[in-house]
């Protein structure tokens, strides 16, 4: 790990560069070691500003995405957090050095035990992890204070939004796979806010596991 310590600095000075203002969200990233979340063959490019393809056809986001996404939640270390989407569970071991409790999602059985071996090894606690199909969101630990979405869709599923609280944030991508967009919801009592972010490009939420 420590021979990644050049790389990884260089990295954050990159994203502070990009405009990633939060020291706390910096700090998150500075302390997960994304070399254990790529595979063995690609870890020479783990700090490398870059999506990287995982197993099964999915990706590891780019860790200027993973900032982006994880600022714009504006987490104070008191919330409880979905993610939909856990794939290496990078995002998510990110999520947890700044939140109390994290939830993730992935339908890809194979791609949820691998980020749990992860996570484990990291002696990370403070999350929960659940194969099943993200559309569904969790209603057993709903409401959430947050919702994070790492796949995209042209309509974000209603019933997620349901499991959100009042005054609660969402950030997913949304849109066509062609022309997606990175959106900020906040709900409110008299509706939901609309905010976006920035165009992005995400493996597509597919229905089912
Ligand atoms: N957050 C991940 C990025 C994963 S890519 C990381 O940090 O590595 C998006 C993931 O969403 C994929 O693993 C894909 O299998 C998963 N996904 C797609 N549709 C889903 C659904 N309906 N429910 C749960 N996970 C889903």
């Amino acid at each position: 790990m420590q021979e990644f310590h050049t790389e990884k600095a260089q990295l954050i000075m990159t994203l502070r560069g990009q405009g990633i203002g939060d020291a706390t969200v910096l700090s998150a990233l500075e302390s997960v070691p994304r070399e254990l979340f790529v595979p063995p063959a690609l870890r020479q490019h783990a700090y490398e500003n870059a999506s990287l393809p995982i197993a099964l056809d999915q990706t590891i986001s780019q860790p200027y995405v993973v900032a982006r996404m994880t600022e714009a939640l504006r987490l104070t270390g008191r919330e409880r957090v979905l993610e939909i989407g856990c794939g290496s569970g990078y995002q998510a071991a990110v999520l947890t050095y700044l939140c109390r409790r994290v939830y993730s999602m992935e339908r890809l059985k194979p791609l949820l035990v691998d980020a749990e071996n992860r996570l484990r090894d990291l002696r990370i606690s403070n999350i929960s992890l659940r194969h099943g199909d993200g559309v569904k969101g969790w209603p057993e630990a709903a409401p959430f204070d947050r919702i994070i979405l790492t796949c995209g869709s042209a309509k974000i599923p209603d019933i997620l939004l349901q499991q959100l609280k009042i005054d609660g944030i969402m950030v997913a991508p949304e849109g066509a796979d062609s022309a997606q967009q990175l959106v900020v919801i906040t709900r409110r009592e008299s509706g939901f806010e609309r905010e976006v972010l920035m165009p992005v490009t995400f493996v597509p939420l597919i229905e089912g596991c």
